[in-house]
């Protein structure tokens, strides 16, 4: 495969952490981009999210696999979503991968569900894509094989009790993922959505099944998925690549879930 520059936002752990290794594994060079000190944004969520000091780690762990590099992004910030790009750009000489990928969940019963955590949700998991596509498109329409995965879920395609919000995001993320590979189509920019089941990254272990374990979290995807685990982030960071890579495949959105969702 040809070597492309991918951007990974919220490559610094989890999903993002996956996605970034699959590609450096397709002779990809690498650029993770997540919350740190510098991005002039905050972590402090429902449960943690990454520090600068797990992104440099994350360079430092995938190293090994091929050409990596980090910088500071809060996906909600216009400036440091421009900035994201300029420094993937000065670095690896172009951009032509774009997975957005950062996202934050929340749960709870609609009454009792703040207007702050509504809003921080679409900021993050759905104008974040807005910030980022519109800094990345001028750099994504030189390149002669270009692609944006955006990650959204399952939640996406199926509403859930106590997800009110997470799901409307996640299907708004199905919808501009739609709009998205019709409109950029006449440049060759393909657009797809990543649609993961069940991961046991932070969001669930911290958050959806928080203090419970990663031995209770197994159980219940055994009991649960129809393929007996839960999805690995090696499994998401193989099905980005595929659609990044695919040359006619635009404006889907992949379930990968081990037949959680079918849709
Ligand atoms: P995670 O919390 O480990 O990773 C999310 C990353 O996004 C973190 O590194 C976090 O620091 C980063 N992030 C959050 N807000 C940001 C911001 N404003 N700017 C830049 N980065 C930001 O969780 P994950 O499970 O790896 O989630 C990755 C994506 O996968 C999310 O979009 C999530 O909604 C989606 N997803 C996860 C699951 C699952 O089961 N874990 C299922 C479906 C979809």
């Amino acid at each position: 495969m040809t070597k492309r520059t991918v951007l990974v936002t919220g490559g610094a752990r989890g999903i993002g952490k996956g996605i970034a290794r699959a590609f450096l594994l397709a002779n990809h060079k690498v650029m993770i981009a997540d919350l740190g000190a510098d991005a002039g944004g905050s972590n402090t969520w429902n449960y943690n999210l990454a520090s600068s000091s797990a992104m440099r780690e994350t360079v430092e762990e995938l190293a090994e696999f091929g050409e990596i590099a980090c910088v500071a992004l809060d996906v909600t910030n216009k400036l440091s979503c421009d900035n994201a790009v300029a420094v993937t750009c000065e670095t690896f000489g172009g951009l032509d991968v774009l997975a957005n990928n950062a996202g934050i969940v929340a749960s709870g019963p609609i009454e009792d569900f703040s207007e702050a955590d509504w809003d921080s949700i679409f900021d993050v998991n759905v104008k974040g894509i807005y910030n980022m596509t519109r800094a990345a498109l001028g750099a994504l329409k030189t390149s002669s094989n270009a692609a944006i995965v955006n990650t959204a879920s399952i939640a996406g395609k199926k509403g859930s009790a106590n997800l009110a919000a997470y799901c409307a995001s996640k299907f708004a993320v199905v919808g501009l993922t739609q709009s998205l590979a019709l409109e950029f189509a006449p440049h060759g920019i393909r657009v797809n959505a990543l649609c993961p089941g069940i991961v046991g990254t932070a969001m669930w272990l911290d958050h959806l099944m928080a203090n419970q374990g990663e031995a209770a979290f197994e159980e219940r995807m055994h009991q649960l998925v129809p393929m007996g685990r839960p999805q690995t982030e090696q499994d998401m960071g193989e099905a980005a690549v595929y659609l990044a890579s695919s040359p006619n495949v635009t404006g889907v959105s992949l379930a990968v879930a081990g037949g959680l969702e079918m849709n």
